[in-house]
């Protein structure tokens, strides 16, 4: 039957579906907030695949150990806190996909003056 177990349970307001479908409504809101308010303030925003941004040692670029908070690469014995480990992955990433540096006016559709 069509709607099966999609009913809030007892004191709760959404079923857990409905807020899995809007957990995905709020994320793009906020990614296109975070949009205007790049492209009024001329930042370049740019998206990065997060895969293997958790595994990766950001030293050496082998695969490491996480284990929760703490990232261990076995290779280059790169010891880091594992969400600081992917987010310089994440930058890494951003950097070389060459669209690092804020806004020049030729980026922009909307002319000056
Ligand atoms: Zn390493």
């Amino acid at each position: 039957m069509k709607g099966k177990g999609r009913k809030a349970k007892k004191g709760k307001r959404f079923s857990s579906y409905a807020n899995r479908l809007l957990s995905h409504w709020a994320y793009h809101r906020a990614l296109t907030k975070l949009g205007m308010l790049c492209e009024e303030n001329r930042v370049q925003i740019a998206g990065v695949n997060p895969r293997g941004t958790s595994k990766a040692c950001n030293k050496c670029g082998n695969k490491g150990i996480r284990r929760d908070e703490r990232f261990v690469c076995p290779v280059c014995g790169n010891k880091d806190d594992a969400d600081h480990n992917a987010a310089c992955n994440v930058r890494d990433h951003f950097i070389t996909q060459g669209v690092y540096g804020p806004l020049s006016e030729n980026h922009l559709d909307i002319p000056f003056g």
